[in-house]
């Protein structure tokens, strides 16, 4: 008989640091006592850089000590990336069990507990995610079902439609009073929206559906109305704590209420005048309000900063200084340091980017690693330019925010594919696979679904449908394909189902979709390669996932924000490499050295906002988190000649951003380029002697 291997469970490891005193020494008495608060509510609400996050990481190392499971301990931060960091540095304090501790974003976690309790809460097993892509599209297809779009002149579009939907979710506001408010000219529709919307509900529910705002909704719902449900939930975790609050919204405040309905035993940190989503319902109002909300709350502030030198929080006080309410307070620090921050005037998008590239090569030369640099812009396409330049210079890099590897419309082609055969009731993903055919259009494919919706779904549909001639053949093929991969083991491997999970499988499942996607991807792009390549690098990903299910669930709730997020699955790749990033997504991040460029008005603010006061308002608390992110230098950088765009709109854009008024610029070293160095080749040699008169000596042969 064979023997059994010998399982043996890896030790937990566990760090000297033992009592109390040593574990908090790395902690000021304000953030120690923040650390070792009790049980009860507590807020710390206090600016950028003073130590927010850190002090929650130690909190949490403190409650492992103290005794708390840390599986009972839920730790809720902006991305996934800011948890897996915060729970490593706690486990360099308490050692790995800190790596139990349940960390992760508010719509991740929503996730987990509707897979958990949905069945509880009458729903299918088998429910599928929308990403916001996917949900306007879907908002489309109700809208067209109601045949409302024909009938208006202008009426809104599906993206339209669906942020007023979100935003309904998200800040609790009827939808006549978000249209007046933010879109008057669309006021009239209401009726007709809000029968889109129902629509919309409905088509979500039958088809086993969830957009991202469900998951909170969902959330919230389950810990509302039914005690039972409540108590499950809630009875997971005995402590709750929050970074980034000033980000959250009412619902995520509510959830949060739920979820400490017994215990009350939760932390949240923040700062209001980092608050930058209010396009996305956030209100810095939660934060402010925290202590009515959880009467009895403990607040702290802090007001000491550990990031950056005097000279930087010099500026950045007074930029935020001019912000209209603001409860967190001016900033000081212990850390000197006699270079101001650049205000750096370009002539225009190339030299920006030439000064640029020269200053991270000269800062890298002094010692300072790439990954320690950053630059940020307002909006993701700021930095096309640079790119293009750090390309040419061969200067690894990674971009945060802006376009995303997962919208590109090529790879959301491959997962429809994927999706249908997670759930067939996957509307938005047949309308997608129905339109790459040749020859199949809008009307073609909203034919074909309905001829599928009244047959269950059935594949049978699909194949008895008679093609336009043109996709005969592709239609052909795409059956057949979609019937072999039916009956593949990544289907099988669902969870539950017997057997061991076939770790390659659904990698296969791709390569056999594109035996007939890359074809239509050759007719459609004319630099097909570079997709293509985006294409090799989703198989290679899905090969670490047991199901097509998984696959998808893990894609729609974290999206990675590059490819080299999926290539190595991890958040950070070991190589060093230089950052790119949207102002949004630094928030939270600190470099040694960080450049903001196209700081002139239209693009920072947006020339969107500059009619409202609060989105100005906004701007200028954006602009405060870029800045804020600068351990030892910082330059703004900004271009005089800049043409308008179809996207900056038509504002005259030559002048610095309003935001670095004089007061701002008196804390700044101005700093203009000069022309570029001659290149040698180009310069005519010195005039010498000459060694010889070569023509007298030829001359002198016939004399
Ligand atoms: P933000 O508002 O940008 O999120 P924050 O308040 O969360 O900032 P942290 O990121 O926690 O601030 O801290 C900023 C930097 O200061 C980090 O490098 C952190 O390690 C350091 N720091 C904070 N407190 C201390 C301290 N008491 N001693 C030494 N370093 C500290
Ligand atoms: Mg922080």
């Amino acid at each position: 008989m064979d023997e059994l291997p010998r399982v043996y469970p890896p030790r937990e490891r566990t760090t000297t640091a033992t009592d109390r005193a040593s574990l908090l020494s790395g902690l000021n008495p304000e953030q120690a006592a923040a650390a070792a608060h009790g049980d009860g509510p507590l807020l710390i609400i206090a600016g950028a850089g003073t130590g927010k996050t850190r002090t929650l990481v130690y909190r949490v190392a403190h409650l492992i000590e103290r005794g708390v499971s840390p599986d009972r301990i839920l730790l809720l931060t902006f991305t996934r990336r800011a948890a897996q960091e915060m729970l490593s540095r706690a486990e360099r304090l308490v050692g790995s069990s800190s790596g139990r501790v349940h960390g992760g974003t508010f719509h991740a976690t929503g996730h987990r507990l509707l897979r958990t309790f949905g069945e509880s809460a009458g729903l299918a097993r088998d429910f599928s995610i929308l990403d916001q892509g996917d949900a306007e599209d879907l908002m489309g297809l109700a809208r067209s079902h109601l045949g409302i779009a024909s009938s208006a002149k202008r009426f809104p579009k599906k993206e339209t439609l669906h942020y007023v939907y979100s935003r309904f979710i998200n800040t609790e506001r009827p939808v006549d009073f978000i249209l007046g408010e933010e879109l008057p000219q669309f006021a009239e529709y209401s009726d007709q929206v809000q029968r889109i919307f129902g629509e919309y509900e409905a088509r979500k529910a039958s088809r086993n559906l969830f957009d991202y705002d469900d998951l909170l909704s969902s959330w919230a719902l389950m810990l509302e109305k039914s005690d039972e449900l409540a108590t499950r939930i809630a009875g997971l975790y005995d402590h709750v704590l929050v970074d980034e609050y000033q980000d959250t919204n009412l619902l995520q405040a509510r959830i949060l209420r739920g979820m400490c309905r017994t215990h009350r035993n939760i932390t949240v940190v923040g700062d209001d005048a980092q608050s930058i989503y209010a396009f996305r319902g956030a209100s810095f109002r939660n934060i402010l309000e925290f202590p009515k909300q959880f009467q009895g709350a403990a607040v702290v502030a802090l007001e000491q900063n550990y990031r950056s030198t005097q000279p930087i929080l010099d500026v950045t006080n007074t930029l935020i200084s001019r912000a209209r309410e603001r409860f967190t307070k001016t900033l000081w620090t212990v850390r000197g340091g006699s270079e101001k921050p650049w205000l750096v005037t370009a002539k225009d998008e190339h030299e920006q980017t030439r000064f640029v590239v020269d200053r991270i090569l000269e800062l890298h030369e002094q010692g300072t690693p790439l990954g320690e640099i950053a630059v940020l812009f307002r909006a993701g396409y700021m930095s096309a330019d640079l790119e293009i330049e750090l390309a040419n210079r061969k200067i690894p890099f990674e971009k945060w925010g802006g376009i995303k590897f997962l919208e590109a419309a090529h790879v959301k082609d491959v997962l429809a594919f994927l999706r249908v055969l997670d759930n067939p009731r996957d509307e938005v993903s047949w309308y997608r696979i129905l339109t790459l055919l040749p020859g199949v259009g809008d009307v073609t494919a909203r034919h074909v679904i309905t001829a599928m919706l009244a047959r269950a779904w059935d594949p049978a549909a699909l194949a008895e449908f008679t093609p336009p001639a043109r996709a005969r053949a592709a239609h052909t093929s795409l059956v057949a394909m979609l019937h072999e991969l039916r009956e593949s083991p990544s289907a099988a491997a669902l969870e539950g189902a017997p057997g061991a999970p076939d770790e390659g499988a659904v990698a296969r499942d791709i390569a056999r979709i594109r035996v007939l996607y890359d074809d239509i991807l050759r007719e459609r792009y004319d630099r097909p390669d570079p997709r293509l390549a985006d294409l090799d690098q989703l198989q290679a990903i899905a090969a670490g996932f047991p199901s097509r299910g998984a696959f998808l669930s893990a894609l729609a709730l974290e999206p990675p924000s590059s490819t080299q997020d999926l290539a190595t699955g991890a958040t950070d790749s070991e190589d060093d490499h230089l950052i790119l990033s949207t102002a949004h997504s630094s928030k939270g991040k600190e470099w040694d050295a960080v450049f903001l460029i196209w700081a002139v008005d239209g693009w920072f603010p947006s020339s969107r906002a500059l009619g409202d006061d609060d989105e100005l308002e906004e701007e200028r608390r954006l602009m405060y988190v870029a800045m804020t992110r600068a351990r030892n230098a910082l330059a703004v950088v900004y271009p005089l000649n800049s043409y308008a765009t179809p996207r900056s709109g038509d504002y005259s854009i030559d002048q610095l951003s309003r935001f670095l008024d004089r007061g701002v610029r008196a804390h700044m070293d101005r700093v203009v380029l000069g022309p570029p160095a001659p290149d040698p080749a180009d310069v005519p040699p010195p005039p010498q002697q000459p060694l010889l008169d070569l023509r007298a000596l030829l001359r002198g042969r016939f004399s």
